[in-house]
């Protein structure tokens, strides 16, 4: 049988990236982007081996970007696509795995909208564009946070009154599940564990973070919660905050709910500590010439992802690694070392030459001697939503 193709779509509200993933090849033999969707501006960007190009697509949608794509994905795929892969944010406690599109799947996305009402609806569209166009394609969707149904209830459950998780789904989720699930594999591969009997601490620090705890293939805790608000400080979220700020800023500066939520989204993290940035690379920039917001969000970045680290380690029997992954986690040498500087107390350490060998896209341990394993790996959410659709295509 000749190596199967599989497009992986994921749809943002304006924005659609994808990518075509061949099961023999390490690389992306198609990937890009389509942006501005909906205005006079809309474009698809895309990259089939060292060529780039362009094609404006004025007002058009999702539909009329897939509708570029497909025949490309066709073409480059030697007119053997497979099937299609779609990210979904949102599964809530419907969707413990990724699973085959039918009117069952389609009708539970729509359910859980009002968990992600930014995100589903996104993903919708997409998703209806993709069967329309080709109805004859098996599809598939990957939830962000079906990884983390396995979270036991003390680790999933907010200490507020039951009915607003029993009527109103109000618990923790967990997103990035893709990741956190892909990392802690190839983790095991890499030291030659079984996936099913190994434990990692994971921390996955992009524009988002979150850290997890994997137990034998299973998620057992995670730092985001009923949103991805929750948890570590982001590039413009702040995670976590007392939650009577809200009533606080109500109280003392008339702000409105909506208020609130914009700051914490949009305002705070990295770019709200250091009046400068929500980019790690313009921080580090910043660091040396001994800007002392950047030196602040940095010190309070790692600081917090240490102590989330450190709690996650509750949900473990044991650890066989701790992994960073994400644009920060695969890149940053000075994250990684000061991060590891606040867990001597669980004798971490690490090697300042390896922890600098690890940089753009090279995976690899970074521990000290006598320290237990840290590990670099390149997070490959495209591959992981691939691989799912090939496994329910079998
Ligand atoms: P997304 O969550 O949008 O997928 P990424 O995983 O690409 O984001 O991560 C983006 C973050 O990674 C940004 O803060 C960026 O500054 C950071 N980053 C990328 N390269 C480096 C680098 N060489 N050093 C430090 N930070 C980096």
């Amino acid at each position: 049988m000749p190596a199967r193709n599989i497009l992986v779509i994921n749809c943002g509200s304006s924005s659609l990236k994808f990518a075509l993933v061949n099961e023999s090849q390490d690389t992306f033999p198609l990937q890009g982007l389509a942006e501005r969707l909906g205005s006079p501006e809309a474009v698809v960007q895309w990259q089939i081996g060292d060529t780039k190009e362009t094609r404006q697509i004025p007002n058009g949608a999702h539909r009329e970007a897939l509708e570029a794509i497909l025949p490309l994905a066709q073409e480059v795929a030697g007119g053997q696509l497979d099937g299609i892969g779609h990210r979904v944010v949102h599964g809530g406690e419907d969707f413990t795995a990724s699973c085959l599109i039918d009117d069952a799947v389609l009708e539970g996305i729509r359910a859980n909208a009002q968990l992600a009402p930014l995100h589903n609806p996104a993903n919708l569209i997409g998703i209806e564009a993709a069967m329309a166009l080709f109805p004859g394609l098996p599809q598939v969707v990957v939830f962000d946070t079906a990884f983390h149904q396995a979270m036991p209830d003390y680790a999933y459950r907010y200490a507020v009154p039951e009915f607003l998780y029993k009527e109103h789904a109000v618990r923790r989720y967990g997103f990035h599940g893709t990741s956190h699930r892909f990392v802690s594999k190839r983790a095991a591969e890499m030291l030659q564990l079984p996936v099913d009997d190994s434990c990692w601490l994971v921390a996955h620090l992009g524009n988002g973070c979150s850290t997890c705890a994997v137990v034998n293939g299973e998620s057992r805790d995670t730092s985001m919660g009923l949103t991805p608000l929750e948890g570590l400080v982001m590039g413009t979220r702040s995670g976590d905050v007392d939650p009577a700020l809200h009533i606080h800023l109500t109280r003392t500066l008339g702000w409105t709910i909506e208020q609130v939520d914009n700051m914490l989204t949009r305002e705070s993290g990295l770019k709200g500590l250091s009046g400068l940035s929500n980019d790690m690379r313009t921080l580090h920039e910043a660091l040396e010439s001994g800007h002392a917001g950047a030196t602040l969000a940095f010190e309070v970045f790692c600081y917090r992802l240490a102590k989330s680290l450190a709690g996650m380690a509750c949900a473990l029997p044991q650890v066989n690694g701790l992994v960073f992954t994400g644009g920060i986690g695969e890149n940053s040498a000075a994250v990684r070392a000061r991060t590891i500087e606040h867990l001597k107390v669980f004798n971490f350490a690490v090697d300042a030459e390896a922890n600098a060998r690890c940089t753009r896209g090279v995976a690899g341990q970074i521990q000290a001697e006598g320290s237990p394993r840290i590990l670099v790996v390149p997070t490959n959410e495209e591959r992981q939503i691939a691989l799912d659709t090939l496994e329910l295509l079998d």
